[in-house]
Order: structure tokens, then sequence, then C-alpha cells
């Protein structure tokens, strides 16, 4: 069973207030959809809570608006950021590394929310902490 829906992933209110179409291209969706069945799953099946993306996918000017970085995976589908309710990013973190969850990245950004990527073609499997 999957708990997710793309439009979790493609909502973002800074897109609407900047009448950004923030859609992915077909290949950005099938990162998206490696990331869900590969890594946000397996983590929401592991917690067994609800997991609230906050940013999922971001097409090139909603990444710019944004300030992220101009070789973010956000931009292919390749990373999502989320929080768990109740829960530290940091203690989320070494609940994924305790168990088999493959992701190329995984990022605890500002101690507020977790960053992770999944990369289909090659997972390096890095871990660290964003201030
Ligand atoms: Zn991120």
């Amino acid at each position: 069973m999957i708990n997710f829906s793309f439009s979790e992933f493609l909502n973002s209110d800074t897109a609407k207030k900047n009448n950004i179409n923030n859609f992915p291209d077909i290949s950005s969706f099938d990162n998206l959809l490696h990331l869900i069945v590969f890594c946000l799953q397996p983590i929401r099946n592991l917690i067994n809570k609800p997991i609230i993306i906050t940013s999922g996918y971001r097409c090139a000017n909603l990444n710019k608006i944004l300030g992220g970085a101009v070789n973010s995976q956000h931009l292919n589908g390749q990373a999502a950021d989320f929080i768990v309710k109740n829960m530290t990013p940091e203690k989320i973190i070494n609940i994924i590394l305790k168990s088999d969850i493959k992701f190329d990245q995984l990022i605890n950004e500002h101690d507020k929310w977790v960053h992770i990527s999944y990369n289909k073609e090659k997972n390096r499997h890095q871990v660290f902490k964003i201030k």
C-alpha cells in the first residue's frame, strides 16, 4: 500500500503565489515514484505515523524563488523534505539508519526537517547535517 499521492510532492504555496506551474516531466515523475516506493513509503511503514512532505518536486522557477541550490535534487524529483509530528529530524534519521532503506542523501536540515533523496542510477548513502 502507498500512503502518498503525487499532489503532496507538487503542491507549493510559493508556486501558487507566484503563478508557477510546478508540474514535472515524465522523467521527474519517474524519479518521484522511485523516491516514494524505495524511501518514503518504507519510512512511513517503519515509523507508522504520517509523513508530512514540506517540499517535493521543484521546477526551476520555484527552486530559484526558494533559494535552492542550482543542482538541487528537488529539480528532478529525486528529493523531498519532510517532517513527522513530535519527532526530531535526528530521531527520524536514526530510525532510518537502523533499517536497510537505501537512499542517496539523508540530511538533517537545521534540526527542522529531513531531506532525503534517491537516485535509481547510484545511491551514495551520504548522511550529514546542515546547521
Ligand atoms: Zn530538500
